[in-house]
């Protein structure tokens, strides 16, 4: 976009944004004039008609909303400057003036804006609001009343900010309100779900204290409610068929010594909360002999624990348990007015009911069980799908750590390699608080949890229970962050353990049986995929690297070369190869044997890697011929390369079964662009200097020049 287009337009973007602050500020300007010398009638009428309009577009548009926070500030102080121009033009109108009885409007206006914009926006308005005032003042009078100025400021300062403050109080208390309902909401859902055992049973209170992940939250809320409305019908049914007036579940709490109501349906208001004792009435008489339990006559509801009234209208009641595998899961418990006893068919109605019960909460139960099973299988094979996308030892890594998220909730995470020949433990990852440090950290295998775990291959600590003070996770001298939660996983391939990964929490019990076998999963994963990475890299320095001399080979170098030579075309940038050859090479390996030949042509190598750049690329190109290219690097600089090339192996001492061996190499220099733009013409140009060097009486070094050319 044109410049001067851009910046009309950024102007007209900004006379936008100031226009209704603008306004207000002339319609109060122009107020100030009429208070002075009566301009006509006409002009007034237009100015009130401008004032009307621009203050109505702008109630509308910040009635319909729509507008971004920045854009919705703006419009509340352009409101709130033009009604303190309306009321000021209100209380000059009317008798009076500034000292009428009209004049706490402008202190209404000041507590408006208080509450509906923020401190700031209020100052400013107030700001304007005393300057008008002062103006106004000043030219009715004709003299400035400094003290009534600032006594007005001093209370329209007061008014919006108790009203701010105000405001402000109670939309917190409203937040704090709402924030306990919902977390009591959520004990309650937690709570029932504890008690209809869709929590799982075991480890029921260790998991109170570990947030499941979302979805498996959902899920339980969705389970608690199913098996709440199967109840609440059930209960409503009895009520109707057996005339009762009040029926309830009633369940045992967590720590097993109490009873709570889960569900209830009475026509009595006065029904005590509970929790109540096991043994109080007829609970206790039903469970303690875990049988059907009915009363009746006169003095029934002496019998039960849960009326708050002194005398309840009670006849009747009964207490049916709800069994399951000789274990009591909670009782079912009805009463009814009628002072005649429940028949046997009625009693067999409550049993009927109290099975239907203990099947809904059981079926609710394996519901849950098999949609968690299937929301972590969902994770699992996302996991794995990530798992398998991934090429590189760290894109492994990353992946395994963001699978672990999923079925964990931890603080930091570490990945260890060991590497069993050297018998060395490396921290090659590390995610979280305080783990930065521990990256690229070496140590031997020792008898710490990380060393244990691989040599025994399996979780450590015990249920993920960690104290720092006592266990050694590295070594004595180097520990991961002191939390009370560690799960250190091993990373195993058929049995064979490549290294461990280690999360930690500063939860307690965060990694319990709930979490642990999924982890255990994933990690396998992630050790499969990070064996796979390995293959891949090695066979990728197969496809690339010389078997004899570790450098490249002819392929991988010839594409190095063409990616060099293209950045230093594209750059401006010198290039220089050189082209190596042993002298009278055949001859060594006809006098010496081919082995010998193998460890010369080694020997160049070893030669060749010490005295090249880190920006040099070293490939051998066949037999005992070697090329180098180097970026950034002039004809002169080469040359020096070239020469320490040729001493240093002039220097090496071969030993063989004939006595000391020393060979000596021929190289030719070639320079980009010079000696040739193109790969093939630098190559060409390279192998001439090399061939006059040979032809020159080997040993030495010689840079290519234009009488060369064509000279191989
Ligand atoms: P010049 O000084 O002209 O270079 O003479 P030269 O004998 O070195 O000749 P040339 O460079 O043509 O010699 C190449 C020899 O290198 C031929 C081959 O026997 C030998 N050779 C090629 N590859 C290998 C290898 O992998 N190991 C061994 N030991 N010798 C090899
Ligand atoms: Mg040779
Ligand atoms: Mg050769």
């Amino acid at each position: 976009m044109d410049p001067v287009v851009r910046a009309a337009l950024r102007l007209q973007r900004a006379a936008a944004k100031i226009a209704g602050s603008c306004l207000a500020l002339a319609l109060g300007a122009y107020l100030v004039v009429w208070v002075a010398n009566r301009p006509p009638e006409l002009l007034s009428a237009a100015a009130l008609g401008v004032f009307a309009l621009s203050l109505v577009t702008r109630l509308v548009e910040r009635v319909r909303g729509g507008v971004a926070e920045g854009g919705s500030r703006r419009l509340d102080a352009e409101i709130l400057l033009h009604l303190f121009v309306g009321a000021y033009a209100i209380v000059l109108c009317l008798p009076g003036g500034l000292d009428g009885a009209a004049y706490p409007l402008v202190y209404a206006v000041a507590l408006l804006g208080g509450s509906f914009t923020g401190a700031v926006t209020s100052a400013c308005a107030i700001a304007f609001a005393v300057l008008l005032e002062g103006a106004l003042g000043f030219c009715a009078l004709g003299e400035l009343e400094l003290e009534r100025l600032a006594l007005h400021a001093a209370l329209l300062a007061l008014f919006a900010s108790l009203s701010l403050v105000v405001l402000r109080t109670e939309l917190a208390r409203v937040k704090r309100v709402s924030r306990q309902r919902i977390e009591s909401e959520l004990t309650r859902m937690r709570d029932a779900a504890r008690s209809y055992r869709l929590l799982g049973a075991p480890s029921s209170a260790r998991e109170h204290l570990t947030p499941a992940p979302d979805d498996v939250e959902r899920l339980i809320y969705s389970g608690v409610d199913e098996i709440h409305q199967a109840v609440e019908f059930a209960l409503a049914l009895l009520r109707r068929t057996l005339g009762l007036r009040t029926a309830m579940l009633v369940g045992s709490e967590v720590n097993g010594n109490t009873l709570t109501i889960l569900e209830l349906s009475s026509s009595e208001d006065a029904i005590l909360p509970g929790p109540f004792g096991a043994r109080d009435g007829i609970f206790g008489a039903s469970l303690e002999r875990v049988t059907q339990v009915s009363i009746s006559g006169p003095r029934a509801a002496v019998h039960l624990p849960y009326y708050s009234l002194p005398r309840p209208a009670v006849g009747s009641a009964c207490a049916t348990p709800l069994e399951e595998h000789g274990r009591v899961r909670g009782l079912l418990v009805v009463d009814r007015e009628a002072r005649d006893a429940f028949t046997p068919l009625e009693e067999e109605t409550l049993r009927a009911a109290a099975r239907f019960i203990l099947r809904a909460i059981d079926n609710e139960r394996v519901f849950v069980q098999l949609d968690r099973a299937k929301v972590e299988q969902g994770k699992l094979y996302r996991a794995a799908n990530a798992l398998a996308a991934a090429t590189t030892e760290a894109q492994v890594i990353e992946a395994g750590v963001n699978g672990a998220r999923e079925f964990a909730l931890f603080d930091f995470a570490v990945v260890t390699l060991f590497d069993r020949q050297t018998q060395v433990h490396e921290i090659c990852a590390a995610s979280g608080e305080g783990t930065a440090e521990l990256i690229g950290q070496r140590f031997r295998h020792n008898s710490g949890l990380v060393s244990m775990v691989v040599a025994n291959r399996h979780a450590l600590p015990y249920r993920g229970d960690y104290d720092p003070s006592r266990q050694v996770v590295f070594t004595r001298q180097l520990s991961p962050p002191p939390m009370p939660s560690l799960l250190v996983l091993p990373l195993l391939v058929h049995e064979r353990p490549l290294g461990t990964l280690m999360l930690g929490s500063r939860r307690r019990g965060a990694f319990g049986d709930a979490v642990r076998p999924t982890l255990e999963v994933l990690t396998s994963h992630v050790a499969v995929s990070l064996a796979n990475a390995r293959m891949l890299k090695r066979l990728e320095e197969l496809a690339t690297t010389d078997g004899l001399t570790g450098l490249l080979n002819k392929r991988a170098l010839l594409d190095v070369a063409a990616q060099k030579l293209k950045s230093a075309g594209r750059f401006s940038r010198p290039l220089s190869v050189l082209v190596c050859d042993i002298d009278h090479f055949k001859r060594v390996n006809d006098t010496h044997g081919h082995d010998v030949g193998d460890v010369v042509i080694k020997g160049l190598a070893d030669v060749l890697r010490r005295v090249k750049r880190d920006t040099d690329a070293v490939g051998r190109f066949g037999g005992e011929e070697f090329v180098i290219v180097c970026e950034e690097t002039d004809e002169r600089g080469a040359c020096q390369l070239a020469e320490r090339v040729r001493q240093e192996l002039a220097a090496v001492n071969f030993p063989t079964e004939l006595g000391p061996l020393s060979v000596t190499c021929s190289v030719g220099v070639a320079s980009f662009p010079a000696a040739g733009k193109t790969w093939e013409t630098l190559f060409k140009s390279t192998d001439d200097a090399l061939y006059a060097s040979k032809r020159g009486g080997r040993n030495r070094v010689t840079v290519w020049s234009p009488r060369l050319q064509g000279a191989a």
